[in-house]
């Protein structure tokens, strides 16, 4: 009935996600099982909203990607790079720091573009989760990086921290940004 009015995909296993689109073949999936409404204090009033929450939340990544992709791809491509050069003692942390920066603001609007589009019913608070999802992506990338390295860098590690910091921070300031983005759209 759902894979035909909102026209999900599929629907598949995820791990620790309630739905993915993957801008490779652009689909969208969503993993019934970890949806938060299965449980017997919700109603199928609040499962219908959380259906419709988390195929919006994936459909608004898809329409960004469309505008954004692009500059997503160069960023990540150049932060790759810098990050090849230093881990062949070239290139300095600043520089990749600085490249990784410019990556996390993209997937920081991204993300808040993608939950601002959800709505609230009942039980179902869906908080602000920009956070997490930043999070989560931000480790993802860390993880391949520090792979990269022929061994143990403090000044790496370092790094690390301080955008784990600045994540908290630039979720702050997204909404100037986000609001700009709403703007600019509607023109
Ligand atoms: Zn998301």
């Amino acid at each position: 009935m759902w894979f035909n009015i909102l026209k999900v995909d599929r629907f598949a296993r995820i791990k620790g996600k309630k739905g993915l689109y993957d801008p490779s073949d652009d689909t969208v999936t969503i993993d019934l099982d970890n949806f938060t409404s299965r449980g017997k204090n919700y109603d199928d009033e609040e499962r219908t909203t959380e259906f419709s929450n988390v195929a919006t939340h994936e459909y608004s990544h898809r329409e960004y990607a469309k505008e954004l992709n692009e500059a997503f791809d160069k960023a990540l491509k150049e932060l790759f790079d810098a990050h090849t050069s230093y881990s062949k003692g070239q290139g300095s942390i600043e520089d990749t720091e600085n490249k990784f920066q410019k990556l996390l603001n993209y997937v920081i609007i991204n993300e808040d573009f993608a939950y601002a589009s959800e709505k609230t019913y009942k039980n179902l608070r869906i908080h602000d989760m920009t956070e997490g999802s930043t999070k989560s992506v931000f480790n993802q990338i860390i993880d391949w990086m520090r792979k990269q390295l022929p061994k143990e860098d403090i000044l790496f590690e370092r790094m690390v921290n301080r955008l784990e910091n600045g994540i908290e921070r630039g979720v702050g300031w997204r909404n100037s940004i986000f609001y700009e983005h709403k703007y600019l759209k509607r023109k």
